[in-house]
């Protein structure tokens, strides 16, 4: 949760509110290039399964009708891409993200799938998002609300640009409750991890962040309360993989 005395986590460490946005995005610039290897690397490939769940969930139209996701901090836009897989020919994705390096990357990837004019990139802070009010049939966010510094600003504005009957989707990392695998977990995070980012992004540190902001974030029924504090209704939330990860859900109704 975040501090009232103008102090937040980044990752172990207590820094003023306003480094931690300056602190996120050196680590996103330093692996932009290699985020998506070490994104399979790091979770054996499970983001793809965890991603495919929050497609299922989103069940975009396949038909003509026309469908506006805004994809918050999707960085090199795998969870747009995926959506339009999914999706008929009226789906448009815009993906926000604060980090040009990560835009970057993720618009010669739509260019690679020969997706340029279903899915657009914009560069924007999840705290002040440049969208209209109502103007977006879903928003998601997948884990990147851990690394926005006020996230009660985030889910508020998640909320302004959803239409009414509109769907709000965040998968972020969560609480392993389960015997034996949590003590696993541990080791693989903190131990793996940070080797891993090392030999692939020559970037210890930033995995290092990346494994601490996890342990960070508020526990699944917390978060699920600043989501229903943001407007959100009928708010859920399903944990994935022996609570890796969890799949939060709300609605504007
Ligand atoms: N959603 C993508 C995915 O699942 O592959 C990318 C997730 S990546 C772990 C986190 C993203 O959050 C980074 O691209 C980072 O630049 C972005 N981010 C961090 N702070 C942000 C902010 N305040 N506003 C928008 N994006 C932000």
């Amino acid at each position: 949760m975040e501090k009232t005395d103008q102090t937040t986590h980044f990752g172990f460490r207590d820094v003023p509110l306003g480094d931690k946005q300056t602190l996120v995005n050196d680590v996103f610039h330093s692996v932009a290039q290699r985020y998506d290897l070490m994104n399979d690397l790091m979770s054996a490939g499970l983001h793809r399964a965890w991603k495919d769940l929050l497609i299922n969930a989103l069940n975009p139209p396949r038909n003509e009708r026309p469908f506006a996701l805004l994809d918050i901090a999707g960085g090199t836009g795998d969870i747009a891409f995926r959506a339009a897989g999914a999706a008929g020919p009226g789906f448009q994705a815009t993906v926000c993200d604060i980090n040009a390096d990560m835009l970057s990357v993720g618009r010669e990837r739509a260019l690679a799938r020969h997706l340029e004019h279903q899915v657009t990139f914009v560069e924007g802070n999840a705290e002040a998002l440049a969208f209209p009010d109502r103007s977006f049939d879903a928003t998601t966010i997948g884990f990147g609300i851990r690394n926005v510094p006020r996230i009660d600003l985030a889910l508020a504005e998640a909320f302004r640009v959803l239409k009414p009957g509109g769907r709000f989707l965040c998968l972020e990392f969560s609480t392993v409750d389960v015997p034996g695998l949590d003590r696993l977990y541990d080791m693989f995070s903190f131990k793996v991890i940070p080797q891993l980012g090392q030999a692939v992004t020559g970037d210890a540190q930033s995995y290092q962040y990346l494994v601490e902001s996890i342990r960070k974030f508020p526990k699944p029924n917390a978060f699920a309360e600043m989501i229903r504090a943001a407007g959100f209704l009928r708010v859920s939330h399903q944990a994935l993989s022996g609570g890796i990860v969890a799949l939060h859900s709300g609605w504007r109704l």
